[in-house]
């Protein structure tokens, strides 16, 4: 993993990273999470420190650094994959991401949509079971 929480610590201080801290999800549709490359990068050097991404993250991925005022990516394996809503806020360019085709090449490579479908079916059968409509399956 490219940061640990132990060297953001003791680098920016008068932040306490834990405070972000969110469940992680050890793997993603069974891939195990550590082997999957894709997390927001921010160029420093645009970064102004507006806040935006590290407060419409609901996966916990940022934290900022005061000291210096800009965004830092803590938890990148936190990031949800395939998901780019950060670069869409940030208006000053500072975030990019890997090649999306990356993803869809994992996508077919291990598989995914096996487990994709097999979770669809667990999630209609348990919509079904307590009568919630949150699948559309009634
Ligand atoms: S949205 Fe962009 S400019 Fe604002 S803090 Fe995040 S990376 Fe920096
Ligand atoms: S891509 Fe989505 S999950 Fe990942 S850091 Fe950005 S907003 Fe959070």
């Amino acid at each position: 993993m490219i940061l640990k929480n132990i060297t953001l610590k003791e680098t920016f201080l008068n932040i306490d990273v834990h405070q972000y801290v969110m469940s992680t999800e050890p793997n993603w549709k069974g891939i195990p999470r550590n082997e999957i490359t894709w997390h927001p990068i921010v160029d420093k050097d645009k970064c102004v420190g507006c806040g935006m991404c590290i407060t419409s993250c609901r996966k916990g991925v940022y934290t900022f650094d005061l000291k210096n005022n800009k965004a830092i990516v803590a938890h990148p394996e936190k990031c949800m994959v395939g998901c780019t809503s950060c670069e869409t806020w940030c208006i000053f360019d500072a975030i990019s991401f890997p090649d999306k085709q990356d993803i869809k090449n994992l996508i077919k490579e291990k598989k995914v949509l096996e487990t994709a479908k097999k979770q669809l079916k667990e999630k209609i059968n348990k919509c079904q079971s307590c009568g919630a409509n949150c699948c559309g399956s009634r």
